[in-house]
């Protein structure tokens, strides 16, 4: 039986569905979508992430440098 989608799904779900990770789920997408056009609350927080990522991925190449030199820095931390 479906069943409608909660809040705290809905949340969870909204940073796999903009990275396009739902795609292949399409029963989720629409639960997801549904839940968004009915609660604005959820809605809200779906262009908090938007925003969010759209950001991390127009900076990937920074973030990338900065995973790469704080990773070499735990590295080198690590005792032999
Ligand atoms: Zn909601």
């Amino acid at each position: 039986m479906e069943r409608p989608m909660d809040c705290k799904q809905a949340q969870i779900l909204s940073a796999p569905h903009i990275l396009g990770d739902l795609d292949n789920d399409p029963l989720r997408c629409g639960q997801l979508e549904a839940h968004l056009l009915g609660c604005s609350e959820c809605a809200q927080t779906y262009e908090d992430f938007q925003e969010t990522i759209g950001f991390v991925l127009d900076h990937k190449a920074e973030f990338a440098q900065a995973f790469k030199k704080a990773r070499a820095i735990e590295e080198n931390a690590v005792p032999a």
